[in-house]
C-alpha cells in the first residue's frame, strides 16, 4: 500500500504495464515484503486459525466450515494479508487459496453503507458465483457485511437495482459485467480498499480481459491492497501481475514438481477417437467413483458426449458456454449439490471450482497445454484428498502434450492398468 499520487503519475504507470523490464527490487524492501518466498509442498500447519488473531465472528464461521489448521499458504499469506499488504501468490490447486483472500477481506473491512470496499474479479460466472458463497460462509456472523456478484448473462437492470438499493461491500465478478456497470455509474469503485484477481494469470494473459481489468483497476483509488492469485503463474506473467502492485510479497512454486498433486493417481490411455465412446462407457461402469468431470475440447462435444451418456442412462448433465446463464448456473449448481454425478465440461470448470465430491477427472480430449492440464486434473484431488485423472491419447500432439506434464511437473504417467486398486484413489 502506498501514498495517494497524482493521478497522470498513476495512469502513465498503468500504461506502460505491459514492459517487459522490471527493476531490481530494493533489498531493504524486498525483505520487509518478504520478497520472493519460495515455497514448495503446500502441507498442514499444526498452528492453528487462532494464531492469526482474526476477529471472532471469523474464527467461528471457520469453525462451523470444519477447518481445523490452516494450509500452508494460509500460513504464509494471512499474516500478511490482513495487515494490508499487496500479495501475489501461487500454490497447488486444492490448498484454500480462496480462504486466504476471503478471510483477509473479512478481518479488514469496515462496512460503510452505500460504498463498495472490496472487489474481486475472476474469470468465469461459475467461479465468480463460488467465490461470492465463500464470502456468505464465512461472513455468517458479520450480517453487516453484505456481499454481492455481478456477472452476465443476468438482466443488467437486476444488478443495478442491487447497487442502488442494498449496495454491497463486497462485490464478486467477471470484468465486462463490472466494467459495464463502472462505467454507467452504477457501481462506484472510489471506496475500494481490496482489489482482487483469483486465477490472475488466465485474466492477465488474454488482451481483451486485461484491458477490461485494466480499465477498473484504474477507476479504483491507487490507496488498496492488492491480491492475486493462481496454480500456475510462469515467469512471464509475474511481472505484469506486479504492475498492479506495490513491493507484494511473493509466493512462487518455481520447482513445478511440487505443483503436483500426491493424493491423485495419473494415468493415461492411448487409443484412437472412435474408441473414445466405449472405452469412457466400460470405464464409467468399472470405477468407483463419488462424482467425476469429463472434460472435452469444445462446446459441441460436450453437448454430444453428454446426450450420449444420457441415452446410455449415465446420471450425467453438461456445462458449456453455448447455454444460458440460468441454465449454466442452475446445472452447476446440480451437479455441486451431487444431483447428478458426471459432469461433461469444456474448460469453462478447468479451473478454480471446487467441488468437494468429485474424485475422479477424465480427460475424454486432451487439454491444449500442460497448464490447462495441471488445473483441470485439480477439480479431484481437493485439499490433500485422493483422486484419480484418467487422459485419453490419440494423436502425436496429445502426446506431446502428456510428455510436457510429465517433464514440467515430474510425474510419471502410465497406462492405465487391467485392475486398479479402488482404494488407492476413493477418499476414505
Ligand atoms: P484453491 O483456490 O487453492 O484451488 P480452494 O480455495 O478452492 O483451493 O480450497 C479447496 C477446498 O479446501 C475447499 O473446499 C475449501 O473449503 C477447503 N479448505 C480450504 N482451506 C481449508 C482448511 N484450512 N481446512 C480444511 N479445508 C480447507
Amino acid at each position: 500500500m502506498g501514498e495517494a499520487r497524482d493521478n497522470d503519475a498513476y495512469e502513465e504507470e498503468l500504461l506502460d504495464y505491459e514492459e517487459e523490464e522490471e527493476k531490481a527490487p530494493d533489498s531493504a524492501a524486498a525483505k520487509a515484503s518478504g520478497e520472493a518466498v519460495k515455497k514448495g509442498y503446500v502441507g498442514i500447519h499444526s498452528s492453528g486459525f487462532r494464531d492469526f488473531l482474526l476477529k471472532p465472528e471469523l474464527l467461528r464461521a471457520i469453525v462451523d466450515s470444519g477447518f481445523e489448521h490452516p494450509s500452508e499458504v494460509q500460513h504464509e499469506c494471512i499474516p500478511q494479508a490482513i495487515l494490508g499488504m499487496d500479495v501475489i501468490c501461487q500454490a497447488k490447486s486444492g490448498m484454500g487459496k480462496t480462504a486466504v483472500f476471503v478471510l483477509s477481506t473479512l478481518q479488514q473491512i469496515e462496512p460503510v453503507a452505500g460504498q463498495v470496499a472490496a472487489l474481486v474479479l475472476c474469470h468465469t460466472r461459475e467461479l465468480a458465483y463460488q467465490i461470492c458463497h465463500e464470502f456468505e460462509r464465512f461472513s455468517t456472523y458479520l450480517p453487516d457485511i453484505k456481499v454481492a456478484v455481478f456477472y452476465g448473462g443476468v438482466h443488467i437492470m437486476k444488478h443495478k437495482d442491487i447497487l442502488k438499493n442494498e449496495c454491497p461491500h463486497i462485490v464478486v465478478g467477471t470484468p465486462g459485467r463490472i466494467l459495464a456497470l463502472a462505467r454507467d455509474k452504477d457501481l462506484s469503485l472510489k471506496n475500494v480498499r481490496h482489489f482482487i484477481l483469483d486465477e490472475c494469470d488466465k485474466m492477465l494473459e488474454s488482451l481483451d480481459m486485461r484491458r477490461d481489468v485494466q480499465e477498473i483497476f484504474k477507476m479504483t483509488p491507487h490507496d488498496k491492497q492488492v491480491m492475486m492469485f493462481s496454480a500456475t503463474l510462469s515467469k512471464e506473467i509475474r511481472p505484469v501481475c506486479k504492475r498492479f502492485m506495490q513491493d507484494p510479497m511473493e509466493i512462487y512454486v518455481d520447482d513445478e514438481a511440487k505443483l503436483t498433486l500426491h493424493g491423485l493417481v495419473q494415468h493415461y490411455i492411448k487409443l484412437t477417437e472412435l474408441e473414445k465412446n466405449r472405452k469412457l462407457n466400460d470405464l464409467l461402469d468399472a470405477l468407483d467413483f463419488n462424482q467425476v468431470v469429463i472434460f472435452v475440447k469444445s462446446v459441441s462435444r460436450a453437448a454430444e458426449l453428454n446426450k450420449l451418456l444420457v441415452e446410455c442412462n449415465f446420471p450425467s448433465i453438461c456445462i458449456h458456454s453455448g447455454m444460458s446463464q440460468e441454465e449454466r448456473l442452475t446445472r452447476y449448481k446440480n451437479f455441486k449439490e451431487g444431483l447428478k454425478r458426471i459432469l461433461v465440461a469444456t474448460d469453462l470448470v478447468g479451473r478454480g471450482i471446487d467441488i468437494e465430491r468429485v474424485n475422479i477427472v477424465i480427460n475424454y480430449d486432451m487439454p491444449d497445454s500442460a497448464d490447462t492440464y495441471l488445473h483441470r486434473v485439480g477439480r479431484a484431488g481437493r485439499f490433500g484428498t485422493k483422486g484419480l485423472a484418467i487422459t485419453f491419447v490419440s494423436s502425436a500432439s496429445d502426446s506431446d502434450v502428456l510428455n510436457q506434464v510429465q517433464e514440467r511437473f515430474e510425474v510419471d504417467i502410465k497406462e492405465l492398468p487391467e485392475q486398479i486398486d479402488t482404494s488407492t484413489y476413493m477418499p476414505s
